[in-house]
Parts: C-alpha cells; structure tokens; sequence
C-alpha cells in the first residue's frame, strides 16, 4: 500500500511513535526512526524493522525541541530517501504539577517538543509534498486536545495548539493531495504514562494503584488503556489512499473518554 514512499515518524524509539514506525513499515514504507534512547537498543529497533517488513529504515538523532533540528531531520530524511511522503509528529514529553508551581523550563521544553516541533517539520516536508501532489501529515494530538485535566497546564495547551495548527494546515493543503490529521488517544499504556504516574501520585496525594484505577482509567469509560498497535492502524489508515478525504479531523482513539 505505502510501497516506494518514505514515513518521518519522530519519537519512534519508544512507545506509540515505534508502533506507528512497524505500521507503517509493515504496509511497505521506508522508515526514519527518531528519538532518544540506547544506541544499542535504538539499533536493533532498526534492524527489526527492516528484517521483519523488507524495507529500508534509517534512524536520525534529533532533538526536536530546536527548530534547526527538525528542518535538519527532514532534509536528512529527504537526502537518504528522495522524499517524506508521511510525515508523522509524535515526538512527546508530560509534566505534571499544579498551574502556580509549574516550572518555566518544563513549560518551554513543552510547548517546543509537543506543539513548535511540528510546526517546523511540517515547514520543512510540506514543498516536497506540494511538488508531489501527495502527503500525509499525522499528529499525535491527545484527548487532551479536545478536553483539559489538571495539572497539565502545559501538556494542554500544546495539544490543543496542535489540533489548530492540524486544521490550519489541512486547510491550506486540501487541494495538493494532501492531508493533515491529528490522532487523539485517550490512555495508552506506555513509557510516557508510566512515568507520570508517581508525579500524578504526589501531585494528589494518592498511591500509584489509586491514580492508575481512580485518576487515569477514570476518565476512559471503557476501564482499558488503549494499545499502541491500535493507534498504528489507525495512522497506518489516515495514510493510505482510501483516507485522501479525511483531512482536518481530530480522530478520537480514547474508549469513549471525551464522549462523556
Ligand atoms: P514515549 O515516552 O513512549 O515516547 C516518546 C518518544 O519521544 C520517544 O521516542 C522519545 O525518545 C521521544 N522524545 C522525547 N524527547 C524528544 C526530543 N527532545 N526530541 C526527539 N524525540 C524526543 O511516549 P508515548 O506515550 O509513546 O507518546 C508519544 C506521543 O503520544 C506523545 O506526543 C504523547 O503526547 C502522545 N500521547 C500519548 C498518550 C499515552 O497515553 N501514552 C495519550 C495521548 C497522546
């Protein structure tokens, strides 16, 4: 299906953007990991694609909070395969503290890594796209695109920046053959999630089983995380030719989360 076209996928070393990289991939598509982790580890994540799929896949270091490095890293996905075809924004990081304490720095590194990151990737990929005639833009967006929860003052902000900036850019590509959409999952079970659970125990003086049962799963009617390879269908579908109409759409993925 995705046979000679190349997929960006940022933060592909880890979680969801890794599920989304093997999706990808497993319908045809070159790859290009990106993201932070163990050589090692990051190397055999490669390999694995390539050996699993039959396609080429590369991996770039980038840290995606500088705008220089988002542009380098789709010039350098261009330059190693000719184009980015799909260009996946997935790259991501949480913080969890009340709004008054909030340091400035976690705030910056937020909105630069969640939301301006890509920005500056789509400015990079969308001329080769135009010229092309075709393109898929997929950001990981969240629920909390649509709705807030506490203590994610910055985490909110970014992601319903990117449910703007996703309009905004389907817009002014819907006659190229190309289309921007955001994915916007409720929980998935996750590194990025396990993580925040301690922070979120603290924040509202609860043991880490009562924020898994009481805190996050609270809001997800169906009582289940989501699971990353459900994710990927879904972007492995918004990238196929069948889903060229769909373009400007926050695509709920949540067990019924915001529907309630
Ligand atoms: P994760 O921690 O498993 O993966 C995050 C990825 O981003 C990793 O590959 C990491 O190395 C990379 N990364 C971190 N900082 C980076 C930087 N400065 N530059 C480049 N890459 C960087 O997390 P995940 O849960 O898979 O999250 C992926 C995306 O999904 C994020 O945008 C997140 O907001 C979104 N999301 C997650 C959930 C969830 O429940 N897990 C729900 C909704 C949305």
């Amino acid at each position: 299906m995705l046979k000679g076209k190349t997929a960006l996928v940022t933060g592909s070393t880890s979680g969801i953007g890794l599920a989304i990289a093997r999706g990808l991939a497993a319908s045809g598509a070159n790859v290009v990991l990106n993201g932070f982790g163990d050589a090692a580890a990051i190397e055999a994540l490669r390999t694995g694609i390539e050996n699993d799929f039959a396609v080429k896949a590369v991996y770039f270091d980038a840290d995606l909070t500088k705008a220089d490095a988002c542009t380098a890293l789709v010039r350098s996905a261009e330059e190693t395969f000719g184009s980015v075809d799909v260009l996946v924004n997935n790259a991501g990081v949480q913080f969890v503290a009340p709004v008054e304490e909030f340091p400035d720095d976690k705030w910056d590194l937020i909105i630069a890594l969640n939301l301006s990151a890509a920005f500056h990737a789509i400015k990079a990929a969308l001329p080769g796209m135009k010229a092309r005639k075709w393109g898929r833009i997929i950001n990981t967006g969240s629920a909390h695109a649509l709705v807030a929860s506490p203590f994610k003052a910055a985490y909110v902000a970014a992601k319903h920046g990117i449910a703007g900036l996703t309009k905004t850019v389907a817009l002014e590509t819907a006659t190229f053959g190309i289309t921007c959409n955001a994915i916007c999952p409720g929980y998935v079970w996750t590194p990025l999630v396990e993580k925040q659970i301690p922070d979120t125990a603290r924040a509202r003086g609860m043991t880490e089983e009562q924020v898994k049962k009481d805190v996050l799963l609270a809001a997800q009617p169906t009582k289940e995380f989501v699971t990353v390879e459900e994710v990927a269908a879904l972007a492995v579908f918004l990238a196929s030719d069948d889903a060229r109409s769909i373009t400007g759409s926050l695509q709920q993925i949540d067990g019924g989360w915001v529907a309630a």
